[in-house]
């Protein structure tokens, strides 16, 4: 089934310019900014500027130059924040998919959470 999507979204207002974000990195086809209730000293949102749903939508719908645009924004997020495994930190990729996954804003984002020990979250 497609997805509908709701251009009224606030990350869609966001890329619009009509509400402000902090920047960390910004492409063509990708936003990184911010998240502005963080729930760890890094806690960055990565999105595709396309009309995207969730992971799944982006991931069957958008083009081979905006999902690798998107995994290089999240791989320089995640250097620049110096979050890596390889640096011995690490950290956590995390998206919610609609209902069940608790997805707030429907608009595909990858949330990046680092900076502190995440704990375990699955069993
Ligand atoms: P979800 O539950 O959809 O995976 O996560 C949505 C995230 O967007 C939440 O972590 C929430 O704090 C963040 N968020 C909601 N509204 C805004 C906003 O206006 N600006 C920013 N930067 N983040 C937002």
């Amino acid at each position: 089934m497609a997805y509908a999507y709701d251009d009224q979204n606030i990350f869609a207002k966001i890329l619009r310019g009509e509400i402000p974000n902090k920047t960390v990195v910004e492409t063509d086809h990708t936003l990184a900014f911010e998240d502005i209730r963080p729930q760890a000293p890094v806690h960055v949102l990565v999105i595709p500027k396309g009309a995207y749903v969730t992971y799944d939508d982006f991931a069957a719908r958008a083009s081979e130059a905006e999902i690798v645009d998107f995994h290089r924004v999240l791989a320089k997020v995640v250097a620049e924040a110096g979050i890596d495994a390889a640096s011995g930190a690490g950290c956590r990729f995390i998206s919610n998919a609609g209902e069940h996954g608790v997805q707030e804003v429907p608009h595909f984002h990858m949330h990046v959470l680092g900076g502190r020990p995440l704990g375990r979250m699955l069993d």
